[in-house]
């Protein structure tokens, strides 16, 4: 076991690196963070801040020597580097676990392979011509960039083959084309596993997307006994198969025909995990401290039915915050703003979780809460917001993190 007092490196301060901080020096340990940003979020509260490259090998050989374990706060860091520092350091989760779940045809191929449903779909290399596939009957569908998206980011909505074709002469592959499902609802669970196989649920919530970004988590999602079982004993077997060490999010669609399937893994703690810090026993935070240092994982059971509501980037309005006080002045809510800097729209800029006698009724109170938050119109227009839009020819590109 890996003590208090000892040093915890993280790839990426944004967010999620600044949450794992917190929880991490409340438990007494000290953090180096390391991102490319000299305004990473998480710089404001790490012991020890590094700015450089994820791939920098003199950087990778100075978190060897002066941390005791390492992880990362988002899939797209380069497993490469976790296999680096693997090779002298405890890295939770492995290189292995990123790599599959930071390529989505690796992701994808891993859930077929071993048996998990998924959308119907099918891998395109980067030479990919159109006509060597026969793609018809996975559309109308959605072309996924095979790295480096998130938040509907590298993602073109194609309806037709004449439509498919023209992006795909445009623009560089590797993608997966999934067709596009009709959905129910959207749903998340977040585990944590330790090193030696045990686990830990949180409860599931319900998504609430807009433009393919999470709008509102709803907890516990008011579903059957029977669907909330298949979706934790799916997402135990997806984390047993991988041999997975740390804290693991898997997203699900409900079809409107009625059947599950696993959408894509996040290695890491999630945004609709957020709630847990404020309506569980423990965090997933806390979780991701405990499974990379050794200590036995915490309960993880709700205290109170809860709905998080996202605050992007075109609430802003020259770079200064909407009137929060709707939110300031809501008896039962709590915000969390992550001091990035510069909002632009779709950038998650902050959250806030809000209680309930009965989820339906969280899920009134953000909805209610995230109205009253008016929004900049023309940012709101912008087209790399209005991207399900957008995605029609081209959605915004994978680009720097948000
Ligand atoms: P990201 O990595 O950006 O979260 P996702 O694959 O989760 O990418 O897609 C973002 C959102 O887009 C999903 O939460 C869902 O709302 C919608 N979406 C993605 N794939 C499909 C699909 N095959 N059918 C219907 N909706 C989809
Ligand atoms: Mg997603």
């Amino acid at each position: 076991m890996i003590l208090p007092g000892s040093m915890l490196g993280v790839l990426g301060g944004g967010q999620l690196g600044l949450m794992f901080s917190l929880s991490a020096k409340r438990m007494g340990f000290k953090t180096t963070v390391v991102d490319p940003d000299p305004d990473a979020p998480a710089f404001s509260i790490a012991d020890r801040k590094i700015i450089g490259s994820y791939s920098d090998p003199e950087l990778l050989a100075d978190l060897t020597a002066s941390c005791h374990a390492v992880t990362t706060e988002f899939e797209n860091v380069p497993a490469d580097s976790l296999a680096v520092l693997e090779q002298a350091l405890t890295v939770r989760p492995s290189s292995h676990s990123v790599a599959t779940c930071q390529d989505r045809i690796l992701e994808k191929s891993f859930l077929r392979d071993n048996g998990f449903p998924t959308a119907p779909f099918l891998t395109l290399p980067g030479e990919s011509s159109p006509a060597d596939f026969k793609l018809h009957p996975l559309l109308p569908g959605i072309l996924k960039a095979s790295r480096e998206g998130y938040d509907g980011k590298g993602q073109w909505s194609v309806s037709s083959y004449e439509e498919l074709s023209r992006i795909l002469i445009n623009t560089t592959g590797p993608f997966v084309l999934e067709k596009r499902l009709d959905l129910q609802a959207e749903y998340s669970i977040v585990l944590a596993r330790s090193h030696d196989g045990e686990m830990a649920f949180y409860p599931v919530a319900e998504n609430i997307h807009e433009s393919g970004i999470l709008h509102i988590s709803a907890v516990p999602a008011d579903i059957p006994l029977e669907l909330s079982e298949l979706i934790k004993k799916t997402a135990a077997n997806i984390a047993n198969r991988l041999d997975y060490v740390g804290v693991l999010s898997v997203e699900f669609f409900l079809g409107k025909e009625g059947g599950l399937y696993v959408n894509e893994l996040a290695p890491r703690p999630h945004n609709s995990g957020h709630y847990t810090i404020d309506a569980c026993q423990s965090s997933q935070f806390d979780q991701h401290v405990r499974v990379l240092t050794g200590i036995p994982l915490a309960r993880t059971d709700l205290l109170s039915p809860c709905a998080m509501g996202n605050l992007l980037g075109h609430l802003w309005t020259d770079q200064s915050p909407p009137d929060l006080q709707g939110i300031l002045e809501h008896p039962s809510a709590k915000l969390y703003l992550y001091g990035k800097k510069h909002a632009r729209p779709g950038r998650k800029m902050g959250h806030f979780t809000v209680f309930g006698t009965h989820v339906t009724e969280a899920k009134l109170h953000a909805r209610n809460l995230l109205s009253r938050l008016s929004g900049n119109p023309m940012n709101h227009e912008s087209p790399d917001f209005q991207f399900t839009a957008s995605r029609k020819n081209n959605l915004s590109p994978p680009a720097e993190k948000t």
